[in-house]
């Protein structure tokens, strides 16, 4: 575990505590050092800082009011969701405060004539397709982490999900996003009409609480299609099993959903879930195919001929909502279940051209046996996103390091496959080091001055996402090495 608990500034003026309570609710200011220990890491626990104070405001006045004392007083502030992010995005500040927007969780609007919903940043994700439902709509980024985490979250880290194969990432269905810069200042950015020639919504949407505080997100709504068929195929082989899904993509058919789970994912979720796989699998692909009654058995048939094609043994089709939630059931717990197989396991998430696939989980099963740590793999696989699990036990001396190292390792390899260091999951602080090594020094000088423009004073979640040209220039290279740096001594950008 790294422990970023470095000593604390010298106080901050009384006046200043004075207003932030004057701001806040009666309940809505955590100082005590077991109430914001709460909040000290998020879904990367190797990450820990102590906050000087947790801010709960319950309406957008009162954040855009946080903000700018905190600007006046030049107060560090980490934007925090429901804290499920996986590379320390809100990871505290130690000279500063978080601010948690979990309480705006209101559902503004539906509007189903538009298709068009108008949300808090704290409503969790699946609420809102929780709440489109009687309208035959639904919302299409779905994360797995999508019964805690929130649409402001999802905005920031621009989150993926089993069906945006299809449907698009989060940056595809949101339509505007209100948000604070850190003076306080309320801004909004696309909307219906559009806006002019820079597109500012693409830039706020992953820009992982380096720019603004999102305070409303106007999301796309789609029609639930008519029909939808589910296939779990079984192969004997993981290399089988992955060039069937590059065979899939190569066909042209963009099934709703492409998953793969490898034999370590399987073992996990079949014991979590207590419903077994077909005997011998040793990866199976999960292919979810919807749209019109007219056309989805031809794309069903087009799939399952290209599945066997490719060594499927077995392949079970699911067709009711009941069913369909079975076959599912593995794959959305395959998480918590690989989680029962070691003390600790670290989720890694990089990407690859699909038609990389077979040889990149060759690579990551080489590396896995060379450093004697278990790897499971269950991802995305129809859009080359993978989620390498490695299992390891943070207890025995050395071993997250040597965790670290292959998880450098396997980044590396996404990057000479021409693919990136993150899909889904963000820079944060964990992938500091990523970023020297996929981007040059030119692009990250843009980088920099594209946060200096929205914060000059480097308030908003300083030290994460972008590294500084010092750190790209130390020997070493890329180590993506977690705590590397003790979080205080990351330099402002
Ligand atoms: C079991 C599990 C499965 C997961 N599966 C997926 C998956 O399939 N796809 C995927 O993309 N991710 C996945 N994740 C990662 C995570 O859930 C997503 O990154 C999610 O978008 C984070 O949302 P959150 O509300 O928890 O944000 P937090 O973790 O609280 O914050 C994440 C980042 O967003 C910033 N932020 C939060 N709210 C705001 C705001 N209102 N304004 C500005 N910045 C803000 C924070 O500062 C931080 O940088 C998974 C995580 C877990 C634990």
């Amino acid at each position: 575990m790294k422990e970023f608990t470095e000593q604390k500034a010298t106080t901050l003026p009384t006046a200043f505590w004075r207003s932030l309570r004057r701001i806040l609710p009666a309940d809505g200011l955590l100082t005590k050092p077991t109430q914001v220990a709460v909040y000290e890491c998020d879904g990367l626990p190797v990450y820990r800082a102590r906050p000087l104070a947790v801010a709960l405001p319950r309406t957008r006045a009162q954040v855009g009011l946080v903000l700018a004392l905190c600007s006046r007083y030049g107060v560090p502030v980490v934007a925090r969701g429901a804290g499920t992010g996986l590379s320390g995005g809100a990871l505290p500040h130690a000279h500063g405060i978080v601010l948690s927007l979990a309480r705006l969780n209101r559902i503004v609007a539906i509007d189903p004539h538009n298709r068009t919903a108008r949300l808090e940043p704290g409503v969790r994700n699946i609420a809102v397709s929780e709440a489109a439902a009687p309208y035959g709509l639904f919302y299409a980024p779905d994360p797995s982490s999508q019964i805690a985490c929130t649409i402001g979250g999802n905005v920031a880290e621009n989150a993926g999900g089993v069906h945006c194969l299809k449907y698009g990432l989060t940056t595809h269905n949101v339509l505007a996003v209100q948000f604070f810069t850190a003076d306080g200042v309320l801004h909004e950015v696309g909307g219906v009409t559009g806006e002019g020639p820079l597109d500012l919504l693409a830039l706020l949407v992953g820009s992982e609480g380096l720019l603004g505080v999102v305070v409303e997100v106007m999301v796309r709504l789609t029609p639930k299609p008519p029909a939808t068929v589910a296939l779990l195929a079984a192969f004997r082989s993981l290399g089988e099993a992955a060039a069937s899904v590059s065979a899939v993509i190569g066909e042209g058919i963009i099934p709703a959903g492409l998953e793969l789970m490898d034999a370590l994912a399987l073992s996990a979720a079949q014991d979590y879930i207590g419903i077994p796989y077909p005997p011998d699998s040793q990866a199976v692909v999960l292919a979810e195919v919807d749209g019109d009654l007219a056309t989805i058995e031809l794309d069903v048939a087009h799939v399952r001929r290209l599945l066997l094609g490719h060594g499927a043994f077995a392949i079970e089709e699911a067709r009711s909502e009941e069913d369909r939630r079975r076959l599912w059931l593995g794959r959305k717990s395959a998480f918590p279940a690989v989680g029962r197989l070691a003390p600790d396991y670290y989720c890694m998430d990089g990407t690859i051209p699909r038609s990389a696939l077979v040889s990149v989980l060759a690579e990551i099963g080489e590396r896995s046996r060379h450093y004697g740590l278990p790897v499971a793999n269950v991802f995305h696989a129809g859009d080359g996103n993978l989620h390498p699990l490695i299992l390891y036990d943070a207890k025995i001396p050395g071993e997250l390091e040597r965790v670290e190292e292959l998880g450098a390792e396997i980044l590396r390899l996404c990057l000479a496959y021409g693919g990136t260091i993150s899909g889904e999951h963000g820079v944060g602080v964990e992938k500091l080091d990523g970023m020297c090594a996929q981007f040059t020094a030119a692009e990250l000088a843009t980088f920099h001055a594209l946060k200096s423009a929205f914060d000059p004073h480097h308030l908003l979640n300083p030290g994460k996402a972008v590294p500084t040209p010092a750190r790209c220039v130390e020997p070493g290279g890329m180590h993506v090495h977690g705590g590397r740096l003790p979080f205080s001594s990351l330099e402002r950008f």
